[in-house]
């Protein structure tokens, strides 16, 4: 059985900007804006959006969006404050959106994935 080498990475789905460490993974049960997402211990070349007060399902939450340090797209966000007791464990902590990352051992399916989408879109474009 051949292990993989070296570390498991998330990378952006836009400009394939690696965002993530597949070890820093702390939940993939979150929800995003969109479906699911996956919270993070640690992000990395992501930029972090101005702080605001979020209602989310598991109360109030002061977040910054986080966005591709490369290409800008939004990614998620950080919690930077959770006033709940039991969330606590959140503060500091990365939600990336799982539509917005790909896992870098599947790279060329998804880039090839991206790839159709504009692909479709620039299609769409020109109709
Ligand atoms: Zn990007």
């Amino acid at each position: 059985m051949a292990e993989m080498v070296g570390p498991r990475l998330y990378s952006c789905c836009n400009c394939r900007n690696h965002v993530a460490l597949h070890d820093d993974v702390i939940s993939k049960s979150f929800q995003g804006r969109n479906g699911r997402a996956f919270l993070f211990s640690h992000a990395m070349n992501i930029v972090v959006g101005p702080k605001e007060d979020r209602q989310l399902m598991t109360g109030l939450h002061t977040v910054a969006d986080v966005f591709c340090s490369d290409c800008r797209v939004v990614l998620g966000w950080k919690y930077e404050r959770a006033y709940e007791e039991t969330q606590k464990y959140k503060e500091g902590k990365f939600i990336l959106e799982k539509s917005k990352i790909h896992h870098l051992t599947k790279e060329i399916s998804v880039f090839a994935f991206c790839h159709i989408n504009q692909w479709i879109c620039s299609l769409h474009f020109l109709i």
